[in-house]
């Protein structure tokens, strides 16, 4: 048996093969492909958005090999298992889902955040989420401070699993700000998002906690800085793209 250091508990242990998608969403939604759009650019506002590279993987690239055998099989499948019913009818459901308390938009947050964890971390895209993440996920569950993380609903049957990552966050707020905090921040900053049928989720990180994360968002928050929020699917107003999965706005307030 192959033996790893484990990139969540930071033990060496036997490996274990963690598909970036668990197991139960291939029989759920009957498909192999998965798309990965990556680097999707900001243009200017004039311009528009500018699609720097998009490409499909097959599922069984998608593995990543630093996992432990005790976290696959030990809080990952606590997770996964907790997970599942919330996110299935969801995906299946849409705005007739039932509806999420803070517990549970709370477990599905930490599964969204686990599999972003993954996603970056299996995908052949830059690392660019810092490894300290996974260690705060392992130690405490949840998201870590700084990442924002909502849900959303497309208004369509995503076809094939949809993984977007990059680091194109907007910064707006004063201009002496955004200069300086523009250079400092956004190399760890990061938004990863992922579609499954008619179900959105994205993480959002930006390092600076003085800024609001995506103040006027088309998504719906499900949790930020240890609080979690319920969700009244509803209210939620399906979009007609999946293109704000990447994309991330970050705002200064204005001096008084
Ligand atoms: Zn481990």
């Amino acid at each position: 048996m192959a033996r790893v250091k484990c990139i969540f508990c930071f033990e060496t242990g036997d490996r274990a093969k963690e598909h970036i998608w668990p197991k139960w969403i291939h029989e759920f939604d009957d498909t192999s492909d998965s798309k990965v759009i990556v680097g999707r650019h900001f243009g200017s506002p004039m311009t528009g958005l500018k699609l720097l590279d998009e490409r499909t993987q097959s599922d069984n690239s998608f593995v990543f090999g630093q996992v432990c055998q005790s976290c696959n099989n030990g809080w990952m499948s606590r997770l996964e298992s907790r997970a599942m019913p919330l996110l299935k009818n969801a995906a299946d459901e849409g705005v007739n889902a039932a509806p999420w308390s803070n517990e549970q938009s709370r477990i599905v947050a930490g599964w969204a955040f686990k599999t972003i964890l993954m996603i970056n971390a299996g995908t052949n895209y830059r690392k660019i989420v810092t490894k300290v993440h996974y260690r705060n996920l392992y130690n405490s569950s949840n998201p870590p401070r700084g990442v924002l993380v909502e849900v959303g609903l497309s208004k369509s049957i995503v076809a094939g699993r949809e993984l977007a990552q990059s680091q194109n966050l907007m910064v707006l707020g004063p201009e002496e700000t955004v200069v300086q905090k523009n250079d400092r921040h956004q190399k760890r900053s990061y938004v990863i998002g992922l579609a499954l049928k008619h179900l959105l989720l994205r993480a959002t990180y930006w390092p600076d906690h003085t800024a609001s994360i995506n103040p006027d968002s088309e998504m719906t928050q499900l949790f930020i800085n240890g609080v979690s929020s319920a969700v009244d699917f509803k209210k939620v107003i399906p979009s007609e793209s999946t293109a704000h999965l990447s994309i991330g706005m970050i705002v200064y307030p204005m001096a008084a």
